[in-house]
C-alpha cells in the first residue's frame, strides 16, 4: 500500500461554494498543496479539491475557514471493478 493510501483518514473535505469567499486560507494552509482557487463564469472565486483522491483528509484547511464553508464527510468506499 502507499504511503498516501496509509496515512488516508475517512474523511474528506467538501466546499460548499455558496459560503466560500475565495480568500484563499484554505489553499494556503493545505501540507498537500491539493486545494485550489478557481473562477467560475460570474467571475466568482471558490476553492475546489480537484483530486480528492490524493486527499488524506488531514482536516487542516478546515479550522482556517472563517466563513464555515468547509466540512468533513465522509468519504465513500471505491469499490473495485469487477467486485460489485
Ligand atoms: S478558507 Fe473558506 S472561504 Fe476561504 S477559500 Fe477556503 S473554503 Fe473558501
Ligand atoms: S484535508 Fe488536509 S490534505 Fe485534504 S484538502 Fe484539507 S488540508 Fe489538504
Amino acid at each position: 500500500m502507499s504511503d498516501h493510501l496509509r496515512r488516508r483518514k475517512a474523511v474528506l473535505p467538501v466546499i460548499a461554494r455558496d459560503l466560500c469567499t475565495g480568500c484563499g486560507w484554505c489553499v494556503a494552509a493545505c501540507p498537500d498543496h491539493l486545494l485550489v482557487l478557481e473562477v467560475d463564469s460570474q467571475r466568482r472565486k471558490a476553492a475546489e479539491l480537484p483530486q480528492p483522491e490524493l486527499c488524506p483528509g488531514c482536516g487542516k484547511c478546515l479550522p482556517v475557514c472563517n466563513f464555515r464553508a468547509i466540512r468533513l464527510v465522509k468519504r465513500v468506499a471505491q469499490i473495485p471493478a469487477g467486485r460489485a
